[in-house]
């Protein structure tokens, strides 16, 4: 599977609202959001209350669904995971990672509907890390050699 990564929004929500569960937003005031809740002021399914006033962080994520990257029966309520990039600097270097934040306890990606993402993910050339609650697991590509591997997970553990 071609995976093009865009950067606008070429869909819209709809009726998901996943990522106002599995993300955590740091910049939610008076309190940040925890990852693997439902942000208070999420109407499940239908939007955010606060649309107008949202963070910054929410106003400038837009999953890989949404931007067009993924077929359009992979869609994130549908198949309990958002995938989203992070752009890392590594020895100067811009260096993508995807991010699949799951609906689940378990980082295990063998359900058929994730599955085929992870491997679109991979053979694309991206590292992918997988994150359900407090669980993560990296994933890399073969290409990808072991020093750089070190560099991008310390990178990411570090953020985190
Ligand atoms: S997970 Fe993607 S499609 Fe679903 S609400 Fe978030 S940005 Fe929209
Ligand atoms: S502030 Fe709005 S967009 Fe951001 S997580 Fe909460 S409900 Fe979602």
């Amino acid at each position: 599977m071609e995976l093009p990564l865009l950067n606008a929004p070429a869909r819209s929500c709809g009726t998901c609202t996943l990522c106002c569960k599995v993300m955590g937003v740091h910049d939610l005031v008076p309190k940040e959001k925890p990852a693997m809740v439902w942000c208070t002021h999420c109407k499940i399914g239908k939007g955010c209350s606060i649309y107008d006033s949202r963070p910054a962080s929410c106003r400038s994520y837009a999953c890989m669904w949404l931007q067009g990257s993924f077929p359009e029966n992979a869609k994130p309520d549908r198949i309990k995971a958002a995938f989203a990039t992070c752009i890392l600097d590594i020895d100067g270097e811009s260096v993508t990672v995807i991010g699949c934040f799951k609906d689940s306890s378990s980082t295990d990606v063998k359900d058929r509907r994730i599955a085929a993402l992870v491997t679109a993910v991979i053979d694309n050339g991206y590292p992918l890390l997988v994150v359900a609650g407090d669980a993560r697991k990296l994933l890399f590509p073969d290409s990808v050699p072991l020093d750089k591997r070190i560099k991008i997970r310390d990178a990411l553990y570090h953020r985190s």
